[in-house]
């Protein structure tokens, strides 16, 4: 008989198989799968209590947390849609979001109620709130609510895979955040071929780095759970804390961005004993650093790093660059090279790189193009949005937005986003080699490179740069740093110092944001 691909399953395996081992950790709290089990079923009752019906939404406003990963589990058992929300939004983005989503329940966190307790009376089909963590006021408190049903084995609501499993809104780096649709279907066939790409086993201790809310950070809940791996909540990227954690829980992998394992650099570095107390066997980022960086990860740390690439639309990966040898020896010099490209294609995932035409580019490494992407994983559409899905999925290929070359090989490389290539004097200059130069230079810990209007050029770059602390350095030996390594128009023409970048709440620089400083009210405003 043919058996639905529906989420649920991945917990229900990991309590068959592992019901003894520990589930989750979070700060002095552990449970086993078979008490995160009977809590799932508490929530369960408590949501269909609430009256929870199948495809209603129901949102969560949480740090990674038992009850985040619980909450997955418990919503999908009553046939809900999770809603998860970004943690760093304005009260009327919050209203816009749970409005926008006609969510019928809100899960938050007691240290994150009052970003929406101004906006709550506002919000149409809402009809409970209920508190996680130390809470008592006016509305209910998630333990003593779950506390008052029974945690038996919970009559699920029969769901079929081509039912709608989670409704996330993307980070917004490029302006308005949009509400993507998955079934349980690409939810779960994403789940597949991420563990087997990322060799996720019974014997992995995933420390969660990436906001759970951020699909990066939550297509994992269901690959590490139905592995009966352990997963350990990191509510605030603190590097003390992860390297506390490390140690304490023997930590196996993690996901993150770039910048955070920076700041764990800069961390063991004032703490070479902690070195030695931890056992991480795989770091995983979905942004582009250069090969060097993949050297320090490796050699200074001796984690192996993958990277991959992805976005919300798609569940979100469909590239890995774990190396392929097939049975030939590759230079470790190479390795880094190819480990610092998105890579090729995972299982389930068809991935071209087009012209505008939607014809291949050639596999030189050097022809930029457009990614599109044919994948089981791909969204059922924006939510209540038509019109952006039709722009974003066209004849059957979802369009990225992202621009790459490919090798002989077909290890793809990201060069930019559509929207952050600079043109200046008709040439494309991509932000992140600019961004990828001033990496190099040792006082800068972070750079972002943008467009800004030049009366001769249209264009030229321009670096908002943060640096290290205790180092120094001036505008003009930044920009001959610059000059002295690459084309000269690549080089920024001018440079800001600021003490820190706007970014989402997943890490990402937003750089729409700086360059429309630039650009106040001129054409190039991107929203
Ligand atoms: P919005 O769509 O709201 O502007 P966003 O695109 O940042 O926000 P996400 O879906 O979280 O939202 O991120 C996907 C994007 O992240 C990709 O389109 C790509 O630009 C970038 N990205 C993902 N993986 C990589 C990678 N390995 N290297 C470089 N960039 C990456
Ligand atoms: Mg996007």
């Amino acid at each position: 008989m043919h058996v639905p691909l529906v989420l649920t399953d991945f917990l229900d395996r990991a309590v068959e198989l592992y019901g003894d081992k520990v589930a989750v950790i979070d700060g002095e709290r552990k449970f086993t799968y078979s008490d995160m089990n009977r809590r799932v079923n508490r929530l369960a009752r408590g949501l269909k209590n609430a009256g929870v019906e199948k495809g209603d939404k129901v949102a969560y406003l949480a740090p990674n947390s038992v009850e985040m990963l619980e909450g997955f589990y418990g919503v999908f058992s009553v046939g809900g849609i999770m809603t998860p929300l970004n943690t760093r939004l304005k009260p009327e983005e919050y209203r816009f979001i749970l409005t926008h989503s006609e969510s019928k329940v809100l899960l938050v966190d007691h240290e994150l109620l009052h970003l929406v307790e101004p906006i709550l009376d506002g919000v149409p089909a809402l009809e409970k709130v209920v508190v996680h963590g130390d809470y008592s006021g006016k509305h209910a408190n998630y333990e003593e609510w779950i506390a008052s049903f029974g945690g038996d084995p919970f009559n699920r609501e029969p769901l079929e895979e081509t039912d709608i499993a989670s409704l996330l809104y993307t980070s917004g780096t490029t302006g308005e955040p949009k509400g993507v649709l998955l079934t349980h279907r690409t939810n779960y066939l994403h789940a597949m071929s991420a563990m087997h790409h990322l060799r996720v086993s019974d014997r992995d201790t995933l420390l969660h780095v990436l906001p759970m809310f951020h699909v990066n950070g939550w297509g994992s809940p269901f690959y590490y759970t139905a592995n009966g791996a352990t997963q350990v909540m990191l509510r605030k990227v603190d590097p003390k804390k992860i390297l506390q954690l490390l140690h304490e829980h023997n930590v196996t992998v993690m996901h993150m961005a770039p910048t955070v394992l920076n700041m764990i650099f800069d961390e063991f570095e004032a703490n070479q004993e902690a070195m030695h107390q931890q056992n991480v066997r795989v770091i995983i980022a979905g942004s582009a650093p250069p090969p060097a960086f993949v050297r320090k990860v490796e050699e200074g740390l001796g984690w192996e790093f993958v990277q991959v690439y992805g976005m919300t639309e798609i569940a979100p990966l469909i590239t890995t660059s774990v190396i392929r040898s097939a049975g030939k020896e590759i230079e470790l010099e190479d390795q880094y090279r190819l480990k610092a490209k998105a890579g090729y294609a995972m299982i389930g995932s068809r991935v071209k790189v087009v012209d505008e035409r939607g014809k291949e580019v050639p596999r030189d490494g050097e022809t930029t193009g457009e990614i599109v992407t044919r994948t089981n994983t791909v969204m059922e559409g924006y939510f209540k949005n038509p019109d952006a899905t039709s722009a974003a999925i066209r004849d059957g290929w979802l369009h990225t937005g992202d621009m790459a070359t490919v090798d002989a090989d077909g290890y793809i490389d990201i060069v930019d986003r559509k929207k952050d290539v600079i043109i200046s004097g008709g040439e494309n200059i991509s932000s992140i080699e600019v961004e990828g130069m001033l990496y190099e230079h040792p006082a800068i810990v972070e750079a972002a490179v943008v467009a800004v209007p030049h009366e001769r050029w249209g264009e030229v770059p321009h670096a908002v740069v943060v640096v290290r602390e205790g180092a120094e350095v001036t505008e003009d030996e930044l920009i001959a740093f610059c000059r002295d390594r690459m084309a000269h128009f690549k080089a920024p023409k001018g440079i800001t110092f600021t003490d820190e970048l706007p970014k989402t709440a997943s890490g990402k620089i937003q750089k729409v944001v700086i360059r429309n400083a630039f650009w106040k009210d001129r054409d190039r405003l991107v929203q």
